[in-house]
């Protein structure tokens, strides 16, 4: 029997085993490559394919594949790459790697070297680097979820960072559910949809983070749809996040949900012991801090749930360290951490933090709530609304609502701005640290 014949049967086979999101993400791309006596050789297009097809489903395939064929007794796994997808190499002016870089929109502190891998988080990070080797061919879409502060974020942009720097052409685009909605919503309202869609089908590879966001909004799921289906068919790379997974997502067009599991779901966990150990240290490592292990393993018992809260809670003890010009004791880290073991305190409303805010800057509330277009009034209200969003979790609508019923895209040009600042500006992420550590000390 020819050789993709004969694998044609065993995955009409293996097709009815598993489910169809299994199927896609285990053996979209693979191909029987050589028999040899008793072997065969199973071309597959990563590393992770390899390994899962190895250790999981050998013994299974193998009665599969002897079911087509019983002069096979052994099964090999080869990775072979998969030749660059058309859809990438139509001709087009070559980009700049400045451009490339600018239009992108990740940032470059979150990269694959810097993301610590337990078992907590393993599977996505698998995924996500075989992504990085194959662009559009393995797993599509790559949906990621976990709880806020797990790492989404971070993966996603390591995903497009990675792409950036071993490709010479391929476009990235990351942007945040919130973005993409509201670029819908604009072109809808000024008619000009075709001319969105024809800016998005140049991205290669589209992230798009924290799609829970699309929850309720009909108009917007249609056309991302629509949009969807025209990368894919393209085999652009699609790589989506969310707090939850596909089936989880309320008031999601079942179709939109039916895509978002067409290809590989990972989730991300939470951060055992060992773990948050040893993202702690590497933090630790990257600024070239060091602190007593026992104050260490304080902070990793304190803070379970959240890595973002645990990279806070270590910038707290040694900012205030740095304050005091000394080596706190594990007493006074207990006593300085005591607030955020405890997330329900009243002092952390929305109402305290925007006086915290003012304060800090010497205004008043009345001041910060305003709609003073002053640039020492302008600062300190993009940054409580940054720290309303990011640190309170409080929704845009709400932001705005706060603040004067503004449309809710000011707040979200806000909390980008000031996201922006913060990767470049160390000044200003003090001023942040000192805002918090006076919030939860309460003066
Ligand atoms: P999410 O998007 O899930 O809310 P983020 O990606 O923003 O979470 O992560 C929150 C913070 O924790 C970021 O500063 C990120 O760099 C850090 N972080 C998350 N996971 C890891 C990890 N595995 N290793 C190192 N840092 C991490
Ligand atoms: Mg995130």
């Amino acid at each position: 029997m020819e050789l993709h014949k004969l694998w044609e049967a065993v995955l009409a086979r293996v097709e009815l085993e598993l489910s169809p999101a299994n199927f896609s993400t285990w053996f979209k791309n693979t191909q029987a490559v050589e028999k040899s006596k008793d072997t065969l050789v199973v071309g597959v297009p990563n590393s992770f394919v390899k390994e899962w097809l190895q250790t999981k489903y050998a013994k299974n395939l193998l009665n599969i594949v002897r079911e087509v064929d019983n002069k096979i007794r052994r099964l090999e796994f080869v990775v072979i790459k998969i030749s660059q997808q058309t859809g990438f190499s139509a001709k087009r002016k070559t980009l700049t790697e400045f451009d490339r870089q600018k239009i992108a929109n990740l940032n470059p502190r979150y990269t694959f070297k810097n993301f610590v891998v337990g078992s907590f988080n393993e599977l996505a990070h698998a995924a996500s680097l075989a992504v990085t080797e194959n662009p559009g061919s393995v797993y599509n879409p790559l949906f990621v979820y976990g709880k806020v502060g797990l790492g989404k974020t971070h993966l996603l942009q390591a995903i497009g960072n990675e792409i950036l720097q071993k490709t010479q052409d391929l476009r990235v685009k990351y942007m945040s559910a919130e973005t993409l909605t509201s670029q819908i919503v604009q072109a809808i309202r000024n008619q000009n949809i075709e001319s969105l869609k024809r800016d998005y089908i140049q991205y290669d590879v589209l992230i798009i983070d924290d799609v829970q966001f699309l929850s309720g909004k009909e108009k917007t799921q249609e056309e991302f749809f629509h949009l969807f289906n025209t990368l894919y068919q393209k085999n652009k790379q699609i790589v989506l996040s969310s707090d939850r997974p596909p089936r989880a997502i309320p008031a999601l067009a079942e179709r939109l949900r039916s895509r978002f599991e067409g290809g590989m779901i990972a989730d991300i966990s939470y951060p055992e012991f060992e773990s948050r150990i040893a993202i702690l240290k590497r933090k630790l490592e990257e600024k070239n801090h060091h602190i007593k292990d026992e104050v260490i393993e304080f902070i990793a018992k304190t803070v379970q749930t959240n890595i973002r809260e645990l990279e806070g809670a270590l910038n707290r003890v040694l900012l205030t360290q740095k304050l005091k010009q000394k080596e706190l004791s594990l007493k006074e880290v207990k006593d300085l951490l005591k607030e955020i073991s405890i997330p329900s305190n009243k002092k952390l409303s929305p109402k305290n933090l925007i006086k915290a805010v003012a304060d800090f800057y010497d205004l008043k509330e009345k001041d910060i709530l305003s709609s003073s277009r002053k640039r020492e009034i302008v600062k300190p209200r993009q940054i409580a609304m940054y720290l309303l969003k990011e640190n309170f979790g409080c929704s845009y609508p709400f932001i705005a609502k706060l603040f004067g019923g503004k449309d809710h895209t000011t707040a979200i040009y806000a909390v980008e701005k000031i996201k922006k600042q913060l990767e470049h500006d160390e000044h200003l992420f003090q001023e942040l640290e000192v805002i918090k550590i006076r919030l939860t000390e309460g003066e």
